[in-house]
């Protein structure tokens, strides 16, 4: 999928709809600065912007254009907690250590919407409410997880009989499930814009079509060297994901890529449309390969689904279009495909963030997976806290280091752990 000349994007529903398009230049100097961030998806942009809150100089380098990567092409949805489950957390930390990261997630969703209505980023409307749902019958454990999400992590779920599910999706393809009510949906690449205006109005550097290609040791600094100039710092922070190629083996060889994929229709005139989807709730389903999907403002509806790890669908549009219309048959002759796109998330064999240090003053933040936008947003203020302040909250992260899970098999063991996951979707 090759992006668009003019724009530098590829095609997809945000670049279509994003109103003010802002370019920044290429870096074309030698810089010094407090702080050099590589890459410019959330994960970037919100380490910059934590640095420069906390009084820090900071140059960000991004390979292509700001939201490149997956986060300008996600679903939007803003939703606490992380690619794996909060059982998953308490089960491997225990309930403090669990609790204190699904805690910094509420943060990091409080923190999203305050940096929305303080530096007025237009990325609405903000729809609150996000609905899980099951697409097994089984009453019991959905009521038993909830509860326990409820009493372990304090999240205010509220559950959904059947019954109730079908009022706000008319399929039988559901079953029991849950309204998250603090959680919303917002244009992901509008946001990314904002915080990127701000970086620059704050005194940050954004630079785009500047790839990293080197990070050396300069004596007590780094120095980070793109085509065209340089950046030499005292810390420099890799927010690539799984968009760099060779630029630190080590760290890309600690995770793996997953591709997932989008498709947006046509209009669909609003009867027809509140025939199916009546609500304003964004949806996912409980697999881990789920389908995920919502209205748009204009009577579209944003399907997002599938995983690959090699192969991507031939025809990506009619593969979600056959999704969407087994989910909700009743809009077969109304819903066509208008646009698909897919993307990459990087994700880690624990399914949690890689958040910490693989040098003195060489720091990492990435691997979100599938559930990035609050994360990304609590990965830049750890490592801005860590850099700026010496906060300590950056070691609740350390059972996720990076690890080197590269070598020449380290594809086969992504495969196998991939295939794991998606086998859990049938059996569980
Ligand atoms: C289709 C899709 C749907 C999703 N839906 C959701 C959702 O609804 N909700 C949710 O929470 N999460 C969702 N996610 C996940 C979420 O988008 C990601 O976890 C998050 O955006 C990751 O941000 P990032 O900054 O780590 O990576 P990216 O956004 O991928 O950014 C990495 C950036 O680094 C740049 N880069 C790479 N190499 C270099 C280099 N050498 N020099 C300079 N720059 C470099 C790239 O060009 C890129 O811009 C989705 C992901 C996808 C793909």
């Amino acid at each position: 999928m090759l992006p668009d000349p003019a724009s530098g994007y590829i095609d997809n529903y945000y670049t279509r709809t994003l109103d003010a398009d802002t370019h920044y230049p290429a870096l074309a100097s030698h810089e010094v600065a407090d702080v050099c961030v590589i890459g410019g998806g959330l994960a970037g942009l919100n380490t910059a912007l934590g640095l420069i809150n906390r009084g820090k100089s900071v140059v960000l380098v991004e390979a292509q254009r700001i939201g490149f990567g997956a986060s300008g092409r996600n679903g939007g949805f803003v939703a606490k907690g992380y690619a794996a489950s909060h059982d998953t957390l308490k089960a491997r930390l225990g309930l403090d250590h669990a609790r204190k990261l699904v805690d910094l997630t509420k943060d990091g969703r409080a923190l999203i919407q305050k940096r929305i209505a303080d530096y007025n980023i237009d990325c609405g409307p903000l729809k609150y409410g996000v609905l899980i749902v099951s697409t097994k019958d089984r009453e019991a454990q959905v009521l038993a997880s909830v509860k326990s999400a409820n009493d372990d992590f304090d999240l205010d779920l509220k559950y959904l009989s059947t019954e109730q599910v079908r009022s706000h999706c008319k399929t039988e393809f559901y079953y029991q499930g849950y309204l998250s009510p603090h959680d919303f949906q917002f244009h992901p690449l509008r946001y990314v814009h904002g915080l990127a205006r701000v970086i620059a109005e704050k005194g940050g550097k954004v630079c785009e079509n500047s790839p990293a290609v080197r990070v050396d040791q300069d004596g007590a600094r780094w120095k980070v060297v793109t085509p065209q100039g340089s950046v030499r710092a005292k810390d420099v922070v890799y927010c690539c994901s799984q968009y760099a190629h060779g630029l630190n083996k080590k760290i890309q060889g600690g995770s793996f890529p997953v591709q997932t994929y989008v498709m947006v229709t046509e209009p669909i005139p609003a009867e027809i449309l509140d025939s199916a989807l009546p609500t304003s709730h964004p949806i996912y389903d409980t697999r881990w390969s789920c389908d995920y999907y919502r209205r748009l403002p204009d009577n579209r509806i944003l399907w997002g689904g599938r995983v690959g790890l090699w192969a991507q669908p031939h025809n990506i549009a009619e593969t979600m279009m056959n999704d969407l219309l087994k989910v909700y048959p009743q809009l077969r002759g109304y819903a066509k495909a208008s646009l698909a796109w897919s993307g990459l998330m990087c994700y880690a064999p624990h399914q949690m963030p890689q958040i910490g240090q693989i040098a003195p003053g060489y720091w990492y933040n990435m691997g979100f997976g599938g559930h990035g936008l609050v994360p990304t947003t609590v990965g830049g203020e750890m490592i801005a806290g860590a850099i700026a302040e010496n906060d300590q909250r950056i070691k609740l992260f350390e059972p996720f280091k990076v690890k080197y899970a590269g070598g020449p098999l380290g594809q086969y063991a992504a495969q196998m752990i991939y295939w794991l996951w998606r086998a859990r979707d049938y059996t569980g």
